[in-house]
């Protein structure tokens, strides 16, 4: 997408949509200077309620009006999603050049965030049609009229393009993310992030066996990779960055119904949002050092599968009983917590994973749930979130459910007798694999795929928690 800025209405050539914004209550016609008195009829009808469009012509140009709702009221996130629409239906128009004019506001830099970035994470496609049918074209430029230069729109480039390389990685079939070739993406992320990739061997040599043991089923070899920015060499501070990088679940011999598998390439949303977290770090030069650790595999189905009943002994040397081979996405994170924890020297451990239909059932698909014995993190994390509007809910940490994962013969069990409090349990088992390191787990399984596109997660697979973790890493680097 192409910025460019403009002052004064009258001094811009015509183009294929101008487009003005419209506070609800009384009309200030002065607002839209020069057009004020081309406008006024169109202006009868329009009540300038949140979203709210309509065109009209002036002199052969095409001008959109957008409603904004009543300016006291507005918000950035409001904003964002008012902009989403507008770009959805430009699109929808073949438009590809647009002029923006900046509404009256006082709160002129985070309003210009919201629609800027509501522009951006909207100006989005994904698609495996083939050319007969057209999907609308993606905006190239957008001239801001009036609008406070800033730095903003730079930085708002590269975090969009950080949620948009997430989403192509969860969007993208399964087959051509299998984990070799997810490691391979990886090594590409950024020429300032270094990449370390365990191979099958090295896994075993690792003795990483529950990694391991959801991996045999699978034709394609399990990865397990590393990926690392230091953008503050002088500091101590490293944080560590998990993702569930389940890149197919058929849910193994517990196999999933049709249902529930058409949407299972989604299972490396985590995966897809830490490495694209470090790459958007590298490329916003943030004072951080911070790595992404993706245990990566197929869960798949065959003669050679994990079996329920059996044992597995994992890297902490932790064993688990397999009592659902649906629930592998514990198991590859807890090899994966623990050998972060044992020798990455994390200062913070942070995992995202599509972890549970339980916090579906909870928190709905617009919500992330998050689990943490640490406040101070837990805190650090919502308020983080919350600077960006990606919702996330605190959830309680009842230590005492942990009950439910004894087994007679090994550790753990993997998945437990009563289906209740399914989403607290799975993060109880996590902390297993933990320590005493300061940890938080955001299961994200609502949000990373919702079943219908919305506002500015205009295809399914939206890149939920690249911008928090990157508002969260931008707290870290101030
Ligand atoms: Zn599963």
């Amino acid at each position: 997408m192409n910025f460019s800025f403009i002052t004064g209405l009258q001094k811009r050539g015509k183009t294929q949509l101008l487009v003005l914004p419209i506070w609800e209550g009384p009309k200030e016609a002065a607002d839209l200077g020069v057009l004020k008195d081309a406008i006024r009829p169109a202006l009868k009808d329009f009540k300038g309620t949140l979203g709210e469009v309509a065109t009209c012509y002036v002199e052969n140009e095409r001008i959109l009006l957008l409603g904004l709702g009543k300016q006291e009221k507005a918000t950035v996130e409001a904003l964002r999603k008012a902009y989403a629409g507008l770009v959805a239906a430009a699109r929808l128009k073949q438009v590809d050049t647009m002029h923006l004019l900046f509404p009256q506001c006082k709160q002129k830099e985070s309003f210009l965030r919201g629609m800027a970035e509501g522009v951006l994470l909207a100006n989005y496609s994904f698609t495996y049609k083939g050319a007969s049918e057209k999907t609308p074209p993606l905006l190239k430029s957008i001239y801001w009229i009036d609008a406070p230069k800033t730095q903003i729109l730079q930085r708002m480039e590269v975090i969009a393009a950080g949620v948009h390389f997430a989403r192509d990685l969860v969007n993208m079939n399964a087959d051509d993310k299998v984990p070799i070739k997810l490691a391979d993406i990886a090594r590409k992320l950024h020429p300032k992030v270094q990449v370390v990739v365990f191979d099958k061997k090295r896994i075993e040599a690792e003795k990483m066996g529950l990694l391991l043991a959801v991996n045999r089923a699978s034709v394609h070899e399990p990865a397990f990779i590393q990926a690392t920015y230091r953008g503050d060499a002088q500091s101590q501070e490293h944080i560590v960055l998990v993702g569930k990088g389940v890149t197919y679940d058929t849910g193994g011999l517990s196999l999933k119904p049709t249902d529930g598998m058409v949407s299972m390439k989604c299972d490396m949303a985590g995966a897809a949002t830490v490495l694209s977290a470090v790459r958007t770090a590298a490329e916003l030069g943030l004072k951080v050092n911070v790595t992404a650790v993706v245990p990566a595999t197929e869960n798949c189905i065959g003669s050679n599968s994990y079996k329920l009943g059996d044992v597995y002994r994992s890297y902490s040397g932790k064993t688990v009983e397999i009592t659902n081979t649906d629930a592998e996405g514990r198991l590859i994170l807890a090899d994966a917590l623990s050998f972060a924890a044992r020798t990455l020297k994390p200062t913070c451990l942070i995992d995202l994973a599509t972890l549970t239909g339980a916090c579906v059932v909870a928190l709905g698909d617009e919500i992330a749930g998050l689990f943490s014995p640490d406040d101070a993190l837990a805190q650090e994390l919502s308020d983080a979130a919350e600077e960006v509007d990606e919702p996330i809910c605190k959830m309680p940490f009842h230590v005492d459910y942990k009950e439910a994962m004894k087994s007679e013969i090994a550790d753990l069990v993997n998945s437990f007798a009563s289906r209740d409090a399914g989403a607290i349990k799975a993060a109880l088992f996590l902390h297993e694999f933990v320590g005493d390191i300061p940890w938080a787990h955001l299961d994200i399984a609502g949000p990373a795929y919702p079943s219908k596109p919305k506002h500015y997660y205009p295809v399914k697979g939206t890149g939920f928690g690249l911008r928090l973790l990157i508002s969260f890493l931008e707290g870290r680097s101030a």
